[in-house]
């Protein structure tokens, strides 16, 4: 099941990430991005890749497991 991954200390706060896909990303009260789950399902792929790709600074990942 691919994995997600999130480079904390890239993010800043942007959340284009939680718009697009807010069962997989939030943000704290820091302004940083969380995942609200380690493993997304091979039908969410496609969405929360493209929420992935909506971040300006590239903070996050999606690696097949
Ligand atoms: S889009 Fe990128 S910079 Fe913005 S909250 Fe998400 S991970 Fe952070």
């Amino acid at each position: 099941m691919p994995v997600l991954k999130a480079d904390l200390a890239a993010c800043q706060g942007y959340a284009n990430c939680v718009i697009a896909a807010p069962d997989a990303y939030d943000l704290d009260d820091d302004g940083v991005v969380f995942l609200l789950k380690a493993e997304i399902s091979d039908e969410d792929v496609p969405r929360v890749r493209e929420a992935a790709r909506s971040c300006p600074v590239s903070a996050l990942t999606i690696e097949d497991a």
